[in-house]
């Protein structure tokens, strides 16, 4: 994994950005959009009948479970791509923490650094999935388990 390009950094902005529009609009004009984007000559009966099979379930499913916490990281995912986040656009900010050998004993700095670097990207595929992803796989999970307990 490396740092996104500033291609693929503009490519998330305009994916975050209109996802942004959709999520503050109401529901009927994002189905309407959908509908547009999946299928040009259909009609509206045609919609109701067909729901939202054609459209990026898990978006809708995302900001339908929670639409209020979907705009928010979708917001900080843009600060993020303007560089005013808290960290860079794109990196996990736990696998920075564990990369972050400044707080470590001079001891464990010198494993960390003769070990192989963190990788602290996350992968291509997730942030074209979900862009406003701020955790890798491995802590988005415990991220989530956290979220159970408490
Ligand atoms: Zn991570």
């Amino acid at each position: 994994m490396s740092k996104p390009t500033k291609t693929e950094l503009a490519k998330y902005k305009s994916i975050l950005e209109r996802q942004l529009s959709s999520l503050r609009g109401d529901v009927g004009s994002m189905r309407d959009e959908a509908l547009r984007a999946s299928e040009q000559d259909a009609s509206v009966d045609h919609l109701a009948d067909q729901g939202t099979d054609n459209y990026d379930q898990g978006f809708m499913l995302g900001l339908i479970e929670n639409e209020g916490e979907t705009i928010k990281h979708i917001e900080e995912a843009l600060e993020r791509i303007h560089g005013k986040g808290d960290w860079d656009f794109g990196a996990c900010p736990l696998c920075l923490e564990e990369a972050d050998t400044s707080k470590k004993k001079p001891k464990e700095q010198k494993k960390a650094k003769a070990g192989k670097a963190l990788d602290v990207w996350i992968p291509k595929a997730r942030l074209e999935y979900l862009p406003w992803a701020r955790f890798c796989v491995r802590h988005q999970e415990v991220e989530e388990r956290n979220r159970e307990i408490a």
